[in-house]
C-alpha cells in the first residue's frame, strides 16, 4: 500500500527523534539541564549569576545535541570554556563530562521516580506508517534510548535504532550534523530523499536539511513553530495525529 500519511509520495522511511517526539521527556531534559547549569553558574566566584533559560538557551544550544556537545555549546554562548575531562568523570567534576554526567544522573533519577509517558499520537502514527509498509527508525542523541523505549513498550516499533550508544560506537557526530539520520536511512536501505525526519529540536531541523532528506516534519509541543520553520521544517504540527488525518492521496 502507498497511502502517505501526510507525506510526499517519494517517502518510504520515517526517522523519529525520541525526546519530545515519541516521549514526553523534552521538558524533563530542559529542567535537569537547568538544575545542572544553574548550580555550575552559581558557583562561579566573582561572576554575576545569569541563570540558564530552560526555553531559549535549551532550544538554541542544547536540545537534540549529544550531551557533551550541549555542555560545550551552551558554555561557549556565555564565553566559558571547560576542560573536557574524562567520560567517567564524577558528577561534581567541573569538566564538560562532569556536567554531562551530573545532568544524566538527575535525568535517570527523574525517569525512575516519575516514569516516562509516550505521545499516543506518535505511537498511532508509527503503527499506521508500518501498516502501510513504511520503514521506521529512532534517531536520538540519548544514550538511554533503549531503556526509555522499553519502558513504554515501543521498542518493537523501530527496525533501526541510532542512539547515543550506537553513535559513539560508530564515531558518528550528533545533530545538528546529519550523520545519525543518514546512518538510520542507510541501515533501512533508503536514500535520504526517500526518508522523512520527525524532530522537535532546532538542531534536528538543521540535521534534516543538511542531510538532504525528502521531508522534514517539525513537531512543536511548546510554541516554537516559527523557529522550526526557520531551521528548515517542511511542515510543523503540534501532534502527529494532525498529519495522520491527511492520510490518503488525492
Ligand atoms: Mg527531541
Amino acid at each position: 500500500m502507498t497511502t502517505t500519511l501526510g507525506l510526499p509520495e517519494a517517502i518510504h522511511a520515517c526517522l523519529f527523534d525520541l525526546d519530545g517526539v515519541v516521549t514526553r521527556t523534552a521538558a524533563v531534559h530542559a529542567a535537569v539541564w537547568k538544575e545542572t547549569f544553574d548550580a555550575f553558574l552559581h558557583a562561579r566566584v566573582g561572576e554575576p549569576f545569569r541563570p540558564f533559560d530552560a526555553d531559549a538557551d535549551y532550544a538554541e544550544y542544547v536540545d537534540g545535541r549529544p550531551r557533551a556537545d550541549g555542555v560545550r555549546t551552551f558554555l561557549a554562548s556565555r564565553g566559558i570554556e571547560l576542560p573536557d575531562g574524562d567520560p567517567d568523570d564524577p558528577p561534581d567534576a567541573r569538566t564538560v563530562h562532569g556536567l554531562g554526567n551530573r545532568k544524566n544522573d538527575l535525568l535517570l533519577e527523574r525517569i525512575r521516580t516519575q516514569g516516562v509517558e509516550a505521545y499516543d499520537g506518535t505511537l498511532r502514527y508509527i503503527e499506521a506508517a508500518r501498516a502501510r509498509g513504511l520503514r521506521t527508525a529512532v534517531v536520538s542523541a540519548s544514550a538511554n534510548t533503549r531503556d526509555v523505549l522499553r519502558s513504554i513498550g515501543a521498542e518493537h516499533l523501530f527496525e533501526v535504532r541510532i542512539d547515543g550508544v550506537v553513535a559513539a560506537e560508530r564515531g558518528l557526530p550528533g545533530k545538528p550534523r546529519p550523520d545519525t539520520f543518514l546512518a538510520a536511512a542507510h541501515d533501512l536501505g533508503v536514500d535520504p530523499p526517500g526518508a522523512a525526519v520527525f524532530e522537535d529540536a532546532l538542531a534536528g531541523m538543521d540535521a534534516g536539511r543538511a542531510g538532504n532528506f525528502g521531508y522534514v516534519v517539525g513537531v512543536d509541543r511548546v510554541g516554537r513553530t516559527d523557529a522550526l520553520y526557520a531551521h528548515g521544517a517542511d511542515v510543523v504540527v503540534r501532534d502527529l495525529d494532525e498529519l495522520r488525518g491527511q492520510g490518503g492521496r488525492a
